[in-house]
């Protein structure tokens, strides 16, 4: 065993540690240091390798190309919102789908212009070859057009309602049979026309199949880019015959499948009608109409309810994440307790804008892990609570997910607020969620509306609680009035 492959070797199991690591939330930090040193390896290794058969003036192109790599990471790494994660990550992807283009096209391009038996694939892999460089060139224009419409709608540059065309299903199915058919005729006959065919197929089937998906569905679509973006690095691997890419490549889509599988369990959909562009889902019905007449509280009464409550569940959602509300939340949490009021949070699995959203916040604010509850766990529990407080979520405390079979959200399991005693629902507008229906919650005979940025208004929940021990608000608070709308 050469040092490269031992170094490939280490490089990979530090990559299957940091995926361990980042399962769990008190290992997240070791298995982000473990990603980095191994990720530092395989640069190192690759580049060691590289020198040994490239001339001197290329090994500095690559040293430099990965130092303004490494600068513009660092610089948008820096400046990026929590909230811009997603969108960011988004972008990422569409970088791989793009090197995987950019890879198969050199590979087809070095054939042609040398000649199999001048490269090290040989005329008899010749055939092998020219399917994976087809696969690659398809999986990447795949995962570079679906990752782009998936940042333009995570950073809302474009609806993120599904877009319906006309026999979309057969649109999907036939670019996959036209894909197949390409891949056969180009093993036989390669050429240049098949190339241009085949990326602009598949850019074209990236887009729609992205585009296709509602608002609800995209945090399988974000897992499921994650995936494909392995599965192209892999492609990329085989096709520069680089050991560790293929294995990188493969935790990567590996991992992301079964990511998405547990979100599309986790939201009640079908893997395969998710992955297939929303396969037979019908356009949506429905839209942000508001649906009868909604209470309004001022912060003054919502601290007199929270101070005359026994239990109290707070359920957290992208409105948090925006407002950077997550430290006066655990502030109020913490005063809550003192007066020997119950408090828990009750976390969504698809909550914000990225799994684990919520999580990394309330973890950021030191809320204890053990009242974070998972929705599984704490959604039994509303029913024999006094007051739920809705900060910043939306689509995940939908009832219409269980009640309306014809809304996008529909079968979508949803935190159960509504069967609490009181609901509490911080936010700025009676607008809906990001899937773009309205949510039924608000009209509730025992749901009010807290108007405002929601750090604002826990931090007037904060003053008007006061110091003191269990009932004590501020005076004026007893005579806040409740305005009827
Ligand atoms: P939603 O996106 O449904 O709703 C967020 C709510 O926050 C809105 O009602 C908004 O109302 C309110 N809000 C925004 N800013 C503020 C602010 N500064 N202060 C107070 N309120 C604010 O949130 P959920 O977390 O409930 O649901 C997440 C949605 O995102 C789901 O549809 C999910 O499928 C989707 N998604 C999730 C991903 C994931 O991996 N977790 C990835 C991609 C999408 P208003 O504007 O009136 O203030």
């Amino acid at each position: 065993m050469t040092a490269s492959h031992a170094a490939d070797l280490v490089a990979a199991l530090l990559f299957i540690l940091s995926l361990a690591g980042l399962s769990q939330h008190h290992t997240s930090r070791a298995g982000v240091v473990y990603g980095i040193a191994g990720m530092v390896l395989a640069l190192v290794a690759t580049v060691v390798v590289a020198a040994q058969s490239i001339s001197a003036g290329a090994v500095t192109l690559i040293v430099l190309a990965m130092a303004l790599g490494a600068a513009i990471g660092l610089w948008r790494a820096r400046r990026v919102e929590m909230t811009q994660m997603p969108e960011l990550i988004a972008v990422l992807h569409s970088f791989v789908g793009l090197a995987a283009v950019l890879v198969g096209w050199n590979s087809y391009l070095e054939v042609e212009a040398h000649g199999a038996d001048q490269t090290r694939i040989g005329d008899d892999l010749l055939g092998i070859h020219h399917a994976e460089v087809f696969i690659g060139i398809f999986i990447g224009a795949v995962t570079f057009t679906g990752s782009i419409v998936a940042f333009l709608k995570l950073s809302a540059r474009i609806k993120s309602r599904p877009l319906m065309l006309p026999g979309k299903n057969a649109l999907n199915i036939g670019a996959l049979a036209a894909f197949v058919a390409l891949t056969v005729w180009f093993t036989i006959s390669p050429n240049l026309p098949l190339m241009i065919a085949v990326t602009v197929l598949a850019l074209a089937l990236g887009w729609h199949l992205v585009a296709s998906i509602g608002g609800g569905d995209m945090p399988v679509v974000v897992s499921m880019l994650n995936s494909y973006s392995g599965w192209a690095a892999a492609a990329a691997g085989f096709l520069l015959d680089n050991n560790l890419l293929i294995v990188t490549g493969a935790l990567v889509g590996s991992s992301g499948a079964y990511l998405s599988y547990i979100m599309c369990k986790a939201m009640n959909r079908s893997f395969f009608s998710v992955i297939a562009g929303g396969f037979g889902i019908e356009a949506p019905s429905g839209g942000d109409e508001e649906q009868g007449e909604h209470r309004e509280v001022r912060a003054a009464e919502a601290a007199e309810m929270l101070a005359q409550a026994r239990s109290v569940i707070i359920t957290p959602g992208y409105g948090m994440a925006v407002a950077q509300a997550q430290h006066p939340v655990a502030e109020l949490t913490r005063r809550l307790r003192e007066r020997g009021v119950e408090v828990r949070f009750g976390v969504h699995p698809v909550a914000g804008r990225l799994p684990g959203h919520m999580n990394v916040l309330l973890a950021e604010a030191k809320v204890p892990y053990d009242i974070v509850l998972e929705m599984d766990e704490i959604n039994d529990d509303f029913a024999d609570t006094s007051v739920v407080l809705v900060i910043g979520a939306n689509d995940t405390v939908n009832p219409a997910a269980t009640e309306d079979p014809a809304s996008p959200i529909a079968g979508m399991p949803v935190l159960r607020v509504w069967e609490a005693e009181q609901v509490i629902v911080f936010k700025r507008s009676m607008a809906s969620g990001y899937a773009g229906v309205q949510n039924p919650l608000f009209f509730r005979e025992n749901s009010s509306m807290l108007f405002g940025d929601a750090k604002q208004s826990v931090e007037d929940i904060l003053s008007a609680l006061g110091t003191g021990g269990r009932g004590d608000t501020d005076p004026s608070a007893r005579q806040a009035t409740v305005a009827s709308h």
